[in-house]
């Protein structure tokens, strides 16, 4: 009787243990760091998850030693200091660079790498943040134009007085590559976080998608939630760098065609697309040509979606994230566009 007893017993004991050791998620490895002007937090799981970290610290450091605009031995330096002479560049600033300007090119030289000197002016790089008068603004704006830098193979020509920034594009190559580096590393579901750029490899340990939070413009909080599975979200936002003076606010992202900072309504853009590179520089564009512009480009293009946040607080969503995204807290009853092809 006791042994007949004891069987379901020890089943039943056998069975609680199975189903609490598969409701455990598996511990993340996570580290911190500080790179590219920013704070960066890597999460991984699966694979040795802390040797792939410590290698994707590493990678991020030697990207940003080669792409500060600011860093006297960064290759970007050398570029800006070689006075109209080529310059042969390494294959990360080669590839970065050629994806770069198809993307100037494509959104029509809202996004333009040239941008720097007037950036300088305002004060973005140095904190010491001014605002120039129109007289300087168009001197500087002559030495703004992507269309004249010439990349052949590995050689870089740049026109003496332009100078190169791929701010705008640095951090979601830097994404993009943990990625590769990730999963070349059998790491098989990790999420990394380069200031406004979240970059995620596959899905959550127990397969659900990652939930990525959009952040309010208006400061605190969060504005909505998208749920995301091997993509690159990438947010250009008015507030994340900016000044005020004579109650005016001016904020880092510019227009190249005024060379004052963008105008266009939208506070805040969000990419969602596979490749980091896009999605940082997308979201600079866009952020650029504001609602109107924004929708027609994503109209021509198939290949991303976007949240724009306007300063009229809308929100603009394209068709690929309706279901995905949703709005949050006290945004919940913001009015919603969703746009369709
Ligand atoms: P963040 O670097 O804060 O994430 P972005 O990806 O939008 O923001 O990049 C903005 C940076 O790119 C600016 O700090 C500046 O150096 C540069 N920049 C600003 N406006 C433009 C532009 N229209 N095209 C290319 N680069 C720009
Ligand atoms: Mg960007």
């Amino acid at each position: 009787m006791r042994s007949k007893k004891s069987v379901p017993a020890i089943l039943a004991a056998l069975l609680l243990l199975l189903t609490a050791c598969k409701a455990k998620e598996p511990e993340p490895y996570q580290t911190q760091f500080m790179a590219m002007d920013t704070i960066m937090t890597l999460t991984l799981y699966g694979g040795d998850a802390q040797s792939a970290a410590a290698l994707g610290v590493q990678r991020v450091q030697e990207l940003e030693a080669l792409l500060s605009v600011t860093a006297e031995g960064s290759e970007i330096h050398r570029v800006n200091c070689a006075g109209g002479q080529p310059v042969e560049l390494s294959e990360d600033t080669r590839k970065l660079l050629e994806d770069a300007l198809a993307l100037c090119a494509a959104t029509d030289g809202a996004l333009d790498v040239t941008m720097y000197p007037v950036v300088r002016a305002w004060g973005f790089t140095t904190g010491e943040y001014r605002v120039p008068d129109s007289a300087e603004l168009s001197a500087l704006l002559g030495h703004v134009d992507y269309t004249s830098v010439s990349l052949e193979g590995s050689a870089l020509t740049l026109p003496a007085g332009m100078e190169l920034d791929l701010g705008a594009v640095a951090k979601g190559y830097a994404g993009e590559q943990l990625m590769e580096l990730f999963a070349g590393a059998g790491v098989t579901s990790a999420i990394v976080e380069l200031g406004g750029n979240v970059q995620a490899l596959g899905a959550k340990p127990d397969g659900s998608p990652w939930r990525v939070a959009v952040q309010s413009p208006d400061g605190g909080g969060y504005a909505g939630v998208l749920e995301i599975t091997d993509k690159a979200v990438v947010t250009s936002g008015g507030y994340q760098r900016c000044f005020e003076q004579d109650g005016e606010t001016y904020w880092h992202i510019m227009d190249p065609a005024t060379g004052c900072p963008a105008r266009s309504g939208a506070v805040s853009v969000t990419i969602v697309t596979d490749r980091g590179v896009e999605a940082d520089g997308l979201s600079t564009a866009l952020f650029v040509m504001g609602r109107e512009r924004a929708a027609a480009y994503w109209k021509e293009h198939p290949e991303f979606d976007f949240i724009l946040i306007g300063e009229d607080g809308s929100v603009t969503v394209t068709q690929g994230l309706e279901t995905s995204f949703s709005l949050l807290g006290s945004w919940a009853g913001s009015p919603l566009e969703i746009i369709r092809r």
